[in-house]
């Protein structure tokens, strides 16, 4: 495929993708929803196609493909959000480039990001990750951890001095209707938010059911594929 069709096509799902999250959101207020457009599998080209575009925020859930992304297109003003499990050998590096991680899901990896974000002296937003999944074994875990366990790895994010935390994160779980799983995490956030008062924003949604992570207010939505095209079936 020539640039220019490839730029195209990325055009046109792009705007169709933004209209959607607009309607999605007029309902429930007029709020600012931000885009992340997940760019896992296909090349820094076209991230430099879908800066041209106007996107901003570009995400990325393995750390041995972000990294050569990210210093490939290091003159490029984009926010960088890491999605994925978070390795936490990796964490400290992941640190160094990412100016969000939506996946922090242990004390562990807390420190981590901590400890590299202060070497690069940069703040890195986080999200805790909840499992919205009802029975964990059952259904397959997505990452994550369980509803009771938020406000300890909040409180560690809360308590390091280069991380900020920003909200919650979460994946509906197969097999079930994903509004009902966002309510659950749209439940976990307003807990958290009576502790601590920056972590207003809900990560959720992607190709599949952005529409109803919106109508449950998610803040922060996740779309590959929908604007991307279909990843081959790895992952
Ligand atoms: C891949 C991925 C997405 C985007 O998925 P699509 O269905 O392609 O929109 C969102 N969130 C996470 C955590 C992902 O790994």
């Amino acid at each position: 495929m020539s640039e220019g069709t490839r730029r195209d096509e990325l055009a046109e799902r792009l705007a169709e993708v933004r209209a959607r999250i607009v309607a999605a959101a007029t309902p429930v207020g007029e709020r600012d929803v931000t885009l992340v457009v997940v760019t896992k599998t296909w090349p820094a080209n076209d991230i430099r196609l879908l800066h041209e575009l106007g996107v901003s925020d570009v995400g990325e859930n393995r750390h041995q493909e972000a990294e050569p992304k990210v210093s490939e297109l290091a003159g490029l003003d984009l926010r960088w959000h890491f999605v994925g499990q978070v390795q936490s050998n990796k964490a400290a590096a992941i640190a160094g480039y990412a100016d969000v991680v939506h996946s922090v899901d242990s004390v562990r990896v807390v420190r981590r990001l901590d400890s590299g974000a202060e070497r690069h002296h940069r703040v890195v937003d986080c999200f805790v990750q909840v499992d919205l999944g009802q029975d964990t074994e059952a259904h397959g875990h997505r990452g994550g951890v369980r509803p009771t366990d938020v406000e300890e790895i909040a409180a560690a994010v809360d308590a390091a001095a280069s991380l900020r935390l920003i909200g919650v994160m979460g994946v509906a779980p197969i097999g079930e209707e994903p509004a009902e799983a966002f309510e659950r995490l749209a439940a976990v956030r307003a807990r958290l938010g009576e502790h601590y008062p920056t972590a207003t924003a809900m990560s959720a949604g992607m190709t599949g059911d952005f529409e109803a992570a919106i109508a449950a207010g998610a803040t922060h939505v996740r779309v590959g594929s929908a604007i991307l095209g279909s990843r081959p079936a790895l992952r």
